[in-house]
């Protein structure tokens, strides 16, 4: 029998009433296991509603109820870590062990939520003027919504929600359509752990969904992860209806590799790196730039690692990467390797036809690798979001870094090199949010903020860590008198307030 996604709404599941419907597939099979509810605008309204009900209490709840209860659901999520990896693995084919790995980096944002009363001390300057101190407190926005993409199910949903709720927001999520399951999960888990009914929404679905909660009067901020076309759609709009806006984009993340790096070392993180959950990873290497003569023994490095690569049904334990979301994604990505030869790339290794024995319908690519790719190839200029690495020539550390920096994505980028020189200046002229020196792919911890530059993100903050913070709250600054009963009283001025 189909299984059924419904909504979330204030603390119970929903089913949907809109009468819509989206097909979940298991990548591995190409079978549809799964029917996902999609959000009318009257449904959407009824989460916003039930989200604006439970903040005139949660908004104002004490700190140490709010963390309370975000305690209890990391016990919970760490309880259910196996479990929410296999939901991920059933709907988005990545393998078991990088499921496990979303779910841990996600579990990193509960752990800062549960500290959120560090982040919200505020400030006090006292006697600014005579008996006059300032404070200054930052405040919840009320009905927050959070639009996040089919590559992390689990885990981008975290980058934002625990930290929206703990700062005393209530959260309205709008999952990706194509592997809902796991933030129903998460919502049972927080409802297990005592967050009141209301405080955290699902509503799945389409544009239609996403429409209504950019233009919802009620919804004051919005985050985004996904596709840069729809970023820029969701910046736009919802800041022309007067939301608050973080819209983190697309990518195509470079690795600069020196003459003088480990290469080796370089290219297991190349190989790593590209091809870890099949390249569609936001800060995936899908770009190699190698400098001077080291070239070709760059791109045999790669090669001879990418080759033993084991690629399986993502639940096999002795699979290393699992299939594409989608038939229709794997043919997109496929196109890009066969017209590479004509751009004028070499074709170092083709993984289009690619299938795995008892899984012929599964959404299957191999591994691609491409070399001595033009900038002007679309498999250089657009994302791929699959297994395909491209290596380009440059013959100094300033062509590559021109390279880099005309790309218009800016998510990550490496640099390998055993020079600490150029490692530094790296990480002052290259145009990415997020720079990795010998790391290639420079995921802040959940303490630090994440977030790319160029069309990689609109809007002005970063997300999660000390930005996630100043995202889902407003600054409040508070100035006090209190006169000493020996004070002669002020008398009328109507000079400009002087501090003295
Ligand atoms: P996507 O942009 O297609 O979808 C993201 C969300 O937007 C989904 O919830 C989807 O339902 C919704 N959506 C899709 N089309 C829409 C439309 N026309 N109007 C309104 N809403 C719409 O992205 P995806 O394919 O799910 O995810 C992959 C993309 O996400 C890649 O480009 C990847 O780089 C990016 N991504 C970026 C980051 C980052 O941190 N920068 C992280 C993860 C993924």
């Amino acid at each position: 029998m189909t299984k059924i996604v419904n909504h979330w709404i204030g603390g119970k599941t929903a089913e949907g009433a809109s009468g819509t419907y989206g097909p979940v597939t298991d990548p591995a099979t190409g079978e549809v296991t799964t029917k996902v509810a999609f959000a009318s605008v009257a449904e959407v309204d009824a989460a916003v509603a039930a989200a604006k009900d439970a903040f005139a209490s949660w908004g104002i709840s004490s700190l140490a109820k709010r963390t309370e209860i975000l305690f209890r659901f990391r016990a919970l999520l760490d309880a259910h870590r196996d479990e929410i990896a296999e939901l991920i693995t059933a709907e988005h084919g990545k393998v078991h062990s990088d499921a496990l790995g979303e779910v841990a980096r996600g579990l990193e944002i509960v752990d800062l939520a549960c500290g959120i009363n560090v982040q919200l001390k505020g400030e006090l300057s006292t006697q600014v003027a005579s008996r006059v101190d300032v404070a200054a407190i930052r405040q919840p926005l009320g009905v927050v919504a959070g639009i996040t993409p089919f590559n992390f199910p689990a885990m981008v949903p975290m980058w934002m929600f625990p930290i929206a709720i703990a700062t005393g927001n209530t959260f309205v999520l709008k999952p990706s359509e194509k592997d809902p399951s796991a933030s129903l999960k998460l919502a049972e888990l927080l409802a297990e752990a005592g967050l009141p009914d209301g405080v955290f929404n699902v509503v799945h679905g389409d544009k239609v969904a996403v429409d209504r909660l950019l233009e919802h009067p009620d919804v004051k901020a919005v985050s985004f992860v996904g596709s840069t076309p729809i970023a820029r759609y969701i910046h736009t709009t919802a800041s022309a209806n007067g939301k608050r806006v973080q819209a983190l984009g697309g990518a195509k993340n470079h690795m600069l590799v020196l003459p003088d790096a480990d290469l080796d070392a370089a290219a297991d993180a190349a190989v790593s790196a590209a091809y870890g959950s099949a390249g569609e990873r936001c800060m995936a290497i899908s770009a190699v730039v190698a400098v001077g003569s080291i070239g070709d023994t760059l791109v045999e490095k790669i090669r001879e690692r990418a080759e033993k690569i084991k690629i399986g049904p993502g639940n096999d334990p002795t699979s290393e990467m699992g299939p594409l979301i989608t038939a229709a994604h794997r043919d997109k990505v496929a196109s890009y390797v066969t017209g590479a030869a004509a751009e004028g790339a070499e074709v170092v290794l083709d993984g289009t036809g690619y299938t795995v024995e008892g899984f012929e319908d599964g959404h299957w690519i191999g591994i691609s690798l491409l070399d001595k790719v033009p900038t002007s190839a679309k498999a250089y200029q657009d994302e791929i979001f699959g297994p395909v690495l491209s290596v380009l020539r440059v013959d100094t550390y300033e062509e590559g870094v021109a390279l880099i920096n005309a790309s218009p994505f800016g998510n990550g980028t490496a640099i390998f090199t055993r020079d600490g020189g150029a490692a530094r200046r790296f990480q002052l002229e290259i145009e990415a949010g997020m720079v990795g020196v010998n790391v290639p792919i420079p995921v802040p911890v959940g303490y630090h903020s994440f977030g790319g530059w160029k069309d990689s993100l609109f809007g002005d903050h970063h997300i999660y860590g000390n930005d996630g913070t100043h995202f889902y709250t407003r600054g409040k600054v508070v100035t006090t008198r209190w006169p000493d009963p020996a004070d002669a009283p002020a008398g009328v001025d109507l000079g400009f307030p002087r501090n003295h």
